[in-house]
C-alpha cells in the first residue's frame, strides 16, 4: 500500500486553524504520518492512493480525553444506579476481570473508536500490558494511565507508585509513536494526599502528563472537606494539581476560584456519563468563562453506554444552553467551542502536533459522509449539523498517523 494518500477534492474541509477556516472543493496530500499539502491543485501520481472526498467533509482527528476501554465487556451492567453505588458493584465485578476480559474488552473499544472517527483517546485502567497490545493492533494513537488507588493505605500506596513506574519503563521500552504514558492517580477520593503529590512529582519529573477524575461527584467533594479541610479546588491548587493537569468531569469544581487565580486546567466534560449516573451537570458557560481549556470524553461504555464521541458533542451542546438560557453565548459560538473540545484543545492539553489541518501536522484526520445525517448542509451549516446531526454512523473514514484504519464501504 501507498504511503502517499491525496484525499482529492474535500467538499468541505474543517481546517481548525487560527481563523477557523472551512475551505471548499480543496485537496490534502498526506506523506509518511503528516499532511504535506493542503491545495486547490494537487496533481494525483501513480503511486498515490487516491480518495474522492467530493462528498465528504474532512476534520482534525477526533480527540476523546477520557476512557476506559475494557469496560466494553461491561456494557449495560449495573444500570439505574448512582456513582457510589454503581463504583461498589464495578469494583466488585473490576476485581474478577482475567487478562484476557480487558484484552477483548480493550479491542472491542478500540474497534469501536476507530468506527466513530476517534484517532486519539486517553485512558485510565490497570493489567495496561493487555490495553497496549489491544490498542497497537487496532492501530489508534493513545495515552495509557494505571489508576492507582490507594484509599489511603500507606503499603497500598507504594505498591501503586512501583506499578506507575512499572507501567511508563514497559510502554517506553516499547518506543511506538502511538502510545505514550500518562500517570493516573484515581481520584482525591480514592488517593491520599500524599499519592496525589507523589503523582505531580513523578509527572513532572518524567515529563508525563497528569490525568486524574475531579469534582465527579457532591459526595467527593464533601469527603476531601472532611478529611482535608479544604475545598476540593483549592486542594487540587494547593498541591498542584490544577495547572497542567488534565482533570475528567470537573462538574462540582469552583470555576470562579480558578479564574481568580488564572490556573490553566484542562477539563474533560463527560456529559452522557454524568447525566447517566446522577453526577451533575457541568456549567459549560461557567467553564468557557474561567479560562480553563474545555475537552470532551465519553467516559467507559459501563457509564454511558457507547463511545460515540459525535453524539457527546451533541449532548453537551444541550447542556450548554441550559447553563446560559438568555444566550450570552451566540448557537455559532457554542458549535464552535464543541469542535474545539474534540480537536484543538485536546491536542494542545496532550501537546500532540495535531488537531488542525495544516501543512506539516500529523495526518490524524475523521472523514464524515454528506449522504446520510449531513445531506444537504453548507459552509453555514457544517459545523451546527456535526454538531447536532452526526453520529459514528456518518464516519467514512479514519486516519491515524498518515494510515487508513477503517473505512466504511457503504457511505
Ligand atoms: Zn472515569
Amino acid at each position: 500500500m501507498s504511503d502517499k494518500i491525496l484525499l482529492r477534492n474535500c467538499r468541505f474541509i474543517i481546517t481548525q486553524d487560527s481563523r477557523r477556516r472551512i475551505l471548499e472543493n480543496k485537496s490534502i496530500l498526506i506523506e509518511g504520518n503528516r499532511i504535506i499539502k493542503v491545495s486547490s491543485n494537487i496533481k494525483a501520481k501513480k503511486d498515490y492512493d487516491v480518495v474522492d472526498c467530493s462528498e465528504n467533509v474532512v476534520m482534525p482527528g477526533l480527540i476523546n480525553m477520557h476512557s476506559h476501554v475494557p469496560m466494553n465487556i461491561m456494557r449495560g451492567w449495573a444500570p439505574g444506579l448512582e456513582l457510589k453505588e454503581w463504583l461498589n458493584q464495578i469494583f466488585k465485578r473490576e476485581a474478577k476481570l482475567t487478562k484476557k476480559d480487558v484484552y477483548l474488552g480493550s479491542r472491542d473499544a478500540f474497534n469501536e473508536f476507530i468506527k466513530s472517527g476517534v484517532t486519539t483517546t486517553v485512558d485510565m485502567y490497570f493489567k495496561i500490558e493487555e490495553i497496549y497490545k489491544a490498542a497497537v493492533e487496532s492501530g489508534i494513537r493513545a495515552f495509557l494511565g494505571y489508576g492507582m488507588i490507594d484509599l489511603f493505605n500507606d503499603d497500598k500506596k507504594a505498591l501503586e507508585e512501583g506499578r506507575t513506574k512499572e507501567v511508563v519503563k514497559f510502554i517506553r521500552s516499547k518506543n511506538n509513536e502511538l502510545i505514550q504514558p500518562i500517570v493516573s492517580p484515581h481520584a482525591p477520593n480514592t488517593c491520599s494526599k500524599d499519592l496525589l503529590i507523589w503523582s505531580r512529582k513523578f509527572a513532572d519529573e518524567n515529563k508525563i502528563l497528569l490525568g486524574i477524575h475531579a469534582g465527579e461527584t457532591k459526595g467527593e467533594v464533601e469527603l476531601i472537606k472532611r478529611k482535608h479541610h479544604r475545598e476540593l479546588t483549592r486542594f487540587l491548587d494547593s498541591i498542584g494539581l490544577l495547572d497542567n493537569s488534565i482533570l475528567f468531569h470537573g462538574v462540582h469544581l469552583d470555576y470562579n476560584y480558578i479564574k481568580k487565580v488564572g490556573r490553566k486546567p484542562s477539563i474533560v466534560h463527560c456529559p452522557s456519563s454524568n447525566l447517566k449516573l446522577k453526577s451533575g451537570m457541568l456549567n459549560v458557560y461557567d467553564v468557557v468563562r474561567s479560562g480553563s481549556n474545555l475537552c470532551l470524553g465519553t467516559d467507559g461504555v459501563a457509564s454511558n453506554n457507547n463511545l460515540d464521541l459525535l453524539e457527546e458533542m451533541k449532548i453537551a451542546a444541550m447542556l450548554f444552553k441550559v447553563h446560559q438560557i438568555e444566550g450570552r453565548f451566540k448557537d455559532v459560538f457554542i458549535d464552535q467551542f464543541l469542535i474545539d473540545a474534540v480537536t484543538i484543545n485536546p491536542a494542545k492539553a496532550l501537546k500532540l502536533n495535531a488537531g488542525f489541518i495544516k501543512e506539516g501536522k500529523l495526518a490524524d484526520l475523521t472523514i464524515l459522509s454528506l449522504n446520510n445525517h449531513l445531506s444537504n448542509s453548507t459552509k453555514k451549516t457544517i459545523l451546527n449539523n456535526i454538531v447536532y446531526a452526526a453520529n459514528s454512523s456518518d464516519v467514512k473514514t479514519t486516519i491515524i498517523n498518515g494510515k487508513k484504519v477503517y473505512e466504511n464501504k457503504c457511505l
